[in-house]
């Protein structure tokens, strides 16, 4: 059986087959060297190692995970999610062209904004969500598209088949963060992305005690997958080997996981929908979600484990109902296995975020606890 055929249960338990081949470890022991040892012919005793800034054996461990949940042909880690967005924006030339979803995770539009002045290249945001407004903005040739979908905080949704038609026509490659679905629920890649981005930091590690990035590609030879291979070997940017054990046994759960905070987090938003004090849930899962059909399609396996809502009244209730909630921390971040409440007003203010808008990255907890929690929150 090859590991294609494998599903992601497997493949995430077995670690793609990691063990410790030197002691007969079941688990994998960390590969702490910086160095490797030549011989007296000066060869290398391993030749796929060299040095620790370009080769580490427990960071092939976990790309080799990543690398099969998402069907690629081929992943990279990195020190953190918004690492690997840059090292996708500095495989750009100069004087680019980027069609990129706005109104996704503010850190990276912050950064991307910054960095493509810096950079003279041209960006173009639009509400990618927007199938017209897509299509419109990839008229013009250009050199990358960028989606987020589900987007953070708003849980739009991109069709990506769609996207990666708009893209190519326009001569673009197409990147899709899929942070908010896993590759347990979306395979980026095999819908017709070029380049699938997770900040593994948040559900692929699940443990909120790993920063992490993955990028992965469909086909090696592209040459944006090559800068930005040689720009990780080269300059640096790559994960540490403590931070890619912890993600790799991390991973071993994912499938669990994720099944769990999706089936709780339908069943919250569901239930806030029907709420008196909630004015408008944004989840894929519902019916009344907007991109309800394409996630339904793309998404076949659950909706994701974030949402957002919006509590009816104003910021000082919004902030009441957060104060008052005792099983949801409050904190920035999601994909963890305890559940998170966050205003992202408070985060980014001057960016058109309501004052009532609490974003809830859905856990693994009983979900008639958390669904108690909120109840007792939002009595007025
Ligand atoms: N992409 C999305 C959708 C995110 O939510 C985040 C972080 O919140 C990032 C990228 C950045 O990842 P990191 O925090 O690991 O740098």
């Amino acid at each position: 059986m090859s590991n294609t055929d494998l599903s992601p249960a497997t493949i995430a338990a077995q670690a793609a087959g990691a063990t410790d081949r030197e002691t007969g470890g079941v688990v994998p022991g960390i590969s702490l060297a910086t160095t490797y040892l030549r011989g007296e012919d000066y060869g290398l005793i391993r030749p796929e190692n060299v040095y620790g800034r370009d080769h580490n054996e427990t960071v092939r461990q976990a790309e080799e995970v990543i690398r099969q949940l998402e069907g690629a042909a081929a992943s990279l880690l990195f020190p953190s999610g918004m690492a690997a967005v840059a090292a996708v924006f500095r495989a750009l030339p100069s004087g680019a062209r980027v069609v990129m979803q706005t109104g996704i995770y503010w850190g990276t539009l912050k950064w991307v904004r910054e960095y493509c002045v810096r950079r003279a290249i041209l960006l173009d945001e639009v509400e990618a969500s927007d199938a017209g407004a897509l299509a419109e903005a990839c008229r013009s040739s250009a050199d990358m598209v960028w989606i987020e979908t589900p987007s953070n905080p708003w849980l739009r949704t991109v069709d990506i088949t769609a996207a990666a038609g708009m893209a190519h026509k326009a001569g673009a490659v197409l990147v899709v963060d899929g942070t908010a679905a896993t590759p347990v629920l979306t395979r980026a890649l095999e819908l017709g992305a070029d380049i699938s981005m997770h900040s593994a930091t948040k559900a692929l590690n699940g443990h909120s005690d790993v920063l992490a990035g993955a990028l992965s590609c469909r086909e090696p030879s592209l040459p944006m997958w090559q800068e930005i291979a040689v720009d990780r070997h080269d300059a640096g940017a790559i994960l540490g080997p403590f931070e890619a054990w912890l993600l790799m046994r991390g991973m071993r759960t994912l499938p669990l996981r994720v099944e769990r905070m999706c089936a709780s987090a339908l069943a919250l938003a569901t239930w806030l929908e029907a709420h008196d004090g909630v004015a408008a849930v944004f989840y894929p899962g519902l019916a009344s979600h907007d991109g309800h059909d394409v996630a339904a399609r793309q998404m076949p396996h659950g909706f994701g484990y974030l949402l957002s809502f919006l509590v009816r009244g104003d910021r000082a209730r919004t902030l009441d109902v957060m104060g008052r909630l005792r099983l949801f921390h409050r904190a920035t971040s999601l994909g963890g296995v305890e559940s998170l409440v966050e205003h992202r007003h408070t985060i980014e203010p001057h960016t058109g975020i309501p004052e009532n808008l609490i974003r809830v990255s859905v856990g693994i907890e009983d979900m008639a606890d958390l669904r108690a929690d909120l109840a007792q929150a939002l009595a007025e």
